[in-house]
């Protein structure tokens, strides 16, 4: 560290207030055959929270009747998946050959590196209602064609404060430290209330943070945050008010802000278009740095050909 290094002075630190958040407005999209997700990371307005690129929020919905979710064995790169159920169960295969139903309370972590594939699916034998998120991390590049991995992690830690249950998904707060193995400065937690309460909550000052409300509604630096939208906590806070008056659920996702230059296509994260367009290739080629999923009942996901790697003409 030197005199000229942007780290934030922790004597300017202070809590934050209603002013200093930023509202944005997730986007619908469709996560597999037909399920509509929000999508509250990347958004126009803003690409990264931290390490955090990919903030979906599925459900809640109904998959007593039909196939319910199911999105086809499909690649990543340079990134880690993160899901988090907060009702129901997804029947995770992956290239490496693991098969993991994960279930509320747990974390499936799957680390794509130089490259894995995998679907995600209902199980046959499921709950009637799915709902969650699923959350990607950048890999720094220190850390991007690591090995691909893939972890289930049944008992994740948390406590009880005044009116709510906070679990340390990932990173450490509250005395709490997640088993969930990261590769940069990061922290979520879940912050759950059965009847609503008021909770002062330290931040980190030089984290930046995202708000994104799964169930009810809450005031987060006396500024309301309900499902749909993400609030925008820039770096310089030591603390945030939280409150609800009632059931809410809530994630709460910082880390230092991400500096390295990504360029995210379909479900690849990479750094230069030439990477991205070679990484295209070998999928649809079936090439085997992007490893074969066995199991899944139903095609494979055809990467779509980036804009800047389109036959001139079309
Ligand atoms: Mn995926």
């Amino acid at each position: 560290m030197s005199a000229t290094d942007p780290q934030p002075n922790p004597h300017a630190a202070r809590p934050c207030a209603a002013g200093d958040l930023q509202r944005i407005a997730a986007r619908e999209s469709v996560l597999g055959e037909g399920m509509k997700i929000r999508r509250a990371l990347p958004t126009r307005e803003r690409r990264t929270i931290g390490a955090w690129c990919f903030l979906d929020h599925f459900g809640p919905i109904g998959v007593e009747h039909g196939a319910g979710l199911r999105v086809g064995p499909h690649p990543h790169t340079g990134l880690q998946t993160f899901t988090w159920p907060i009702a129901g169960e997804i029947l995770h295969r992956d290239s490496l050959g693991y098969q993991q139903v994960i279930r509320p309370g747990q974390v499936n972590l799957m680390t794509a590196g130089r490259g894995i594939s995998h679907s995600e699916e209902s199980p046959t034998d499921r709950s009637p209602t799915l709902h969650g998120a699923q959350l990607w991390i950048a890999l720094p590049d220190s850390h991007r064609h690591i090995d691909p991995a893939f972890e289930h992690y049944a008992d994740i830690p948390s406590l009880e404060r005044d009116g709510y249950r906070i679990t340390v998904m990932a990173g450490e707060a509250l005395g709490l430290r997640s088993p969930v193995r990261l590769y940069s400065p990061l922290v979520g937690l879940e912050l759950l209330s059965a009847k609503g309460g008021t909770l002062a909550l330290p931040l980190q000052p030089d984290f930046e943070y995202g708000v994104l409300v799964l169930e009810g509604a809450i005031r987060f630096c006396g500024e309301t945050a309900k499902p749909g939208e993400l609030l925008y906590v820039p770096t310089g806070h030591h603390h945030a008010d939280v409150h609800s008056d009632g059931a809410s659920r809530t994630l709460l996702l910082g880390g230092t802000p991400f500096t390295d230059g990504l360029l995210m296509w379909w479900n690849f994260i990479g750094r230069e278009k030439e990477e991205i367009t070679q990484y295209v290739r070998d999928w649809n080629a079936g090439a085997d740095s992007m490893g074969n999923v066995k199991g899944y009942d139903g095609a494979r996901l055809v990467a779509p050909l980036p804009p800047w790697a389109q036959p001139q003409g079309e």
